[in-house]
């Protein structure tokens, strides 16, 4: 009867699982070779976790010369979102990940594919008609709502819900009832007829966690839904083994049902692809950890980072060190090296929850930016400001190499100067510099009183020569330190510091909100010499007139 059920079932299906076999036969990679694939449903949002995701698939893949694969899950219609595709490829590739195959902006890549489940029909179709045949699946006639009485009636007796055992009654439909049904034109899914058993546990080596306990799958699942469209179980499944993937990495979220995935690769008598399921980008808040929410954490989305012109490098950097525990002391001993050279392992993922800190990633941001050359910056800056900040693009560009000066003070030495984070951070960072919008963003320093800080202007303005060297300029500040009250030198303040108004920080500082309209910048001098003699003096003088 199972012959002639899948007959009645798929009588459009002439293909086998042997033609598909031999369309996509195993890859001729080397064994060490990981072949992975990233499955994002084209949703129109594309978030961090995401990126972690396929930062893990792209390093597997690449450190053991295999490849990675981008496939699109694309078999719930309603959540289709128009131009998601483009987004979760040109975000990924913002941030470095590239994919050897599959679906591209230039078409479709490789000889695995459709690589679209929406055009695989065909191969689930296939798929599903051999499981039937073998007497392995079933049409099922339940409605949503019969579904619901039986979840009901289970709840009330709490019993595990679903569909299975007795409550499975489409099981044992006869094949004359199946057949007037279906040319009664009633509805029917495709189930798994399960022979598992839930009280017998197996154990399971998981990538990242290592050894795990899962029990068997009992539940008659939906692997075709009515529109005979795959369900997420049956077409990973499906598209797994025929894109002859050998490492699959997904969400926790999927661990719960990774019994029916097992039963299913069993039934299909495939070998199974390694499994590894990352944890949860969690955040702490309120001395609590919850998982980041795309409704309540906008840091969430890839677009944050794109928007705020985070540098790529900066977030890959930060998501290699939630990845690998021992990455930021690797990072320590290896200052210059890509991050690709690192030996990444999934079995030193965390498996608790990976705890996301826009904090440690801004630190890090520091660091990496340290690293990059000014040039490199600017251009940054150019690219994003040109999408995001229009205002700021303007500006780039008329002062650009002024700015590549500025930028640079600072950077050199034993302790550069680690001021920069990301492109809205340094515009703001930055700003001093355009008299277009400038602000005095800090008041004068406690110590200098408004007749201090009118003495000490005037004097500076008087005696400011703009080819005076650093040391030069500085005799100058002492100078009028000293014949203010204050005193230029420090140990004599603070072993006597009723004797004088203030010290020469405040004197400096003083000089220093008036010219650049903050207490702290980098070396005030080196400021004045790319600003110009004229900008220096204005400042000066405009500062004197609101005293
Ligand atoms: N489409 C699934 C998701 O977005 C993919 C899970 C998987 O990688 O298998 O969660």
């Amino acid at each position: 009867m199972s012959r002639e059920l899948a007959e009645l079932l798929f009588p459009n299906v002439d293909k086998t699982l042997e033609y598909y076999e031999e369309k996509f036969p195993e890859r001729k990679f080397e064994k060490k070779s990981k072949i992975t694939r990233l499955g994002p449903s084209p949703t129109g949002f594309i978030h961090l976790g995401n990126l972690y995701g396929a930062l893990v698939d792209e390093r597997m893949a690449h450190l053991s010369d295999g490849i990675m694969l981008l496939r699109i899950e694309d078999t719930d219609d309603k959540r289709r979102v128009e131009g998601s595709e483009e987004l979760i490829i040109n975000s990924l590739k913002f941030f470095g990940i590239e994919f050897d195959e599959g679906v591209s902006l230039d078409g479709e890549v490789g000889e695995y594919g459709p690589y679209r489940q929406s055009e695989r029909k065909e191969i689930y179709q296939t798929a599903a008609k051999f499981l039937t045949e073998k007497g392995m699946a079933y049409p099922s006639f339940v409605s949503e709502e019969e579904m619901e009485a039986i979840r009901n009636q289970q709840e009330k007796e709490g019993v595990n819900t679903g569909y299975y055992g007795k409550w499975a009654t489409d099981r044992d439909l006869s094949f004359e009832t199946i057949k007037s049904n279906i040319e009664a034109g009633k509805p029917w899914t495709l189930r798994l007829r399960s022979s598992g058993d839930p009280e017998i546990a197996m154990k399971f080596i998981d990538g990242i966690r290592g050894e795990i306990t899962v029990r068997q799958n009992n539940l008659d699942v939906v692997i075709l839904k009515q529109n005979g469209i795959p369900t997420y179980h049956f077409a990973h499944v499906v598209d797994d083994h025929f894109m002859r993937i050998t490492d699959v990495v997904r969400g926790e979220e999927w661990l719960s049902t990774l019994p029916i995935h097992l039963e299913l690769f069993h039934v299909m008598g495939w070998r199974r692809p390694n499994y590894n399921h990352t944890a949860h980008l969690m955040k702490s808040e309120d001395g609590k950890k919850r998982k980041l929410s795309k409704r309540k954490d906008p840091e969430l989305s890839l677009e944050y980072y794109m928007k705020d012109g985070y540098f790529p490098e900066a977030v890959t950097e930060y998501l290699m060190t939630l990845m690998n525990s021992n990455y930021e002391e690797w990072r320590m001993k290896n200052p210059e090296k890509s991050f690709k050279e690192f030996a990444f392992k999934t079995k030193n993922m965390s498996s608790s929850g990976a705890l996301f800190d826009l904090n440690k990633l801004n630190d890090i941001s520091k660091d990496v930016l340290i690293r990059l050359s000014v040039e490199e910056i600017m251009d940054f800056m150019l690219s994003w400001s040109e999408k995001f900040d229009k205002n700021a693009n303007s500006l780039l560009n008329q002062y650009k190499d002024d700015l590549i000066k500025i930028l640079s003070i600072g950077r050199d030495g034993k302790k550069p100067r680690k001021d920069l984070v990301n492109c809205t951070q340094i515009m703001q960072f930055i700003s001093y510099y355009f008299d277009e919008d400038f602000e005095y963003v800090d008041k004068m320093p406690e110590r200098v009183s408004n007749d201090d800080a009118k003495a000490i202007l005037e004097q500076y303005l008087k005696t400011y020569n703009h080819s005076d060297s650093n040391e030069q300029w500085f005799e100058k500040v002492k100078i009028i330190t000293d014949g203010n009250g204050f005193t230029s030198n420090n140990k004599e303040f603070k072993k006597n510091p009723e004797a004088y108004k203030g010290n020469i920080t405040d004197v400096s500082t003083a000089i220093r909100v008036a010219v650049v309209g903050r207490q702290q910048s980098p070396d005030l001098w080196s400021i004045q010499q790319i600003m110009g003699e004229e900008r220096v003096k204005n400042r000066i003088a405009e500062y004197l007139k609101q005293l």
